[in-house]
């Protein structure tokens, strides 16, 4: 679902943020990022949301060379990858319901099926009572499960996540990772989340570790998050 084949990015007056990065993510598969501050962890997410090319290498998503792709056709790349921000990127002045239709909206849905989309959403992360409501009445934790409904709402084959547990509690945020787990496994999505958190670490079976550009695969513990 994501392939990164030798990918080398480099910032000119920086050097490489990163290095000969190669590795495969499959469909219903998620993965863990790590390192430190600087380490390449947010360009390779932009390179995987097409919002910078790799200088060397190939990667794919979804099938699709990116490689390949013209501009006219980076809005339709965009719309396959989900992304889940720590800061939530709410717009303040809709409500919860308006929020989570945006990436159907732009999809074109019917109103009809993206009703119920959107509601399906909201149940999946316990938040259907709260459709209404604004996002500056809700709890950080509210906020957060608003974002991955957004995110997972159009059924996107890969969801990028930066750091989507940090302002939770434990229970929160092991909650956050049950949703996504949910989402690898039904939908086949492939999941790349960011983070530093301890409270969900041992619970990923795949751990990729960035240290000056270049990854390194750890096998994780891949402890069960429960029901
Ligand atoms: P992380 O997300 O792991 O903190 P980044 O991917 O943001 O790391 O950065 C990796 C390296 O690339 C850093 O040295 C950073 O300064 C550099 N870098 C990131 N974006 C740019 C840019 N737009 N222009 C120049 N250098 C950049």
């Amino acid at each position: 679902m994501i392939r990164f084949e030798h990918v080398t990015k480099r910032y000119a007056e920086r050097g490489d943020a990163l290095r000969d990065v190669s590795f495969t993510l499959e469909p219903g598969e998620m993965a863990f990022l790590t390192g430190h501050s600087g380490a390449g962890k947010s360009t390779l997410l932009r390179l995987i949301g097409l919002l910078e090319r790799p200088t060397r290498g190939r990667l794919s998503v979804a099938g699709q060379d990116l490689g390949a792709l013209g501009r006219r056709q980076i809005p339709l790349h965009r719309r396959r990858v989900g992304m889940i921000f720590q800061d939530h990127r709410l717009l303040p002045d809709r409500n919860v319901f308006d929020n989570v239709s945006l990436p159907l909206l732009a999809a074109g849905m019917h109103p009809r099926e993206l009703g119920k989309r959107v509601r399906a959403a909201l149940d999946q992360v316990g938040l259907l009572r709260l459709e209404h409501a604004l996002p500056t009445s809700l709890s950080s934790g509210e906020q957060q499960r608003v974002g991955i409904a957004r995110a997972v709402v159009a059924r996107p084959p890969v969801i990028l996540a930066d750091e989507p547990t940090a302002p939770l509690d434990s229970t929160r945020a092991m909650a956050v990772v049950r949703i996504l787990n949910d989402m690898a496994a039904q939908f086949q999505t492939a999941i790349i989340v960011v983070t530093h958190d301890e409270k969900i670490i041992p619970t990923f079976k795949r751990i990729y570790h960035i240290r000056d550009g270049v990854t390194h695969e750890e096998a994780g513990e891949g402890r069960s998050v429960g029901g």
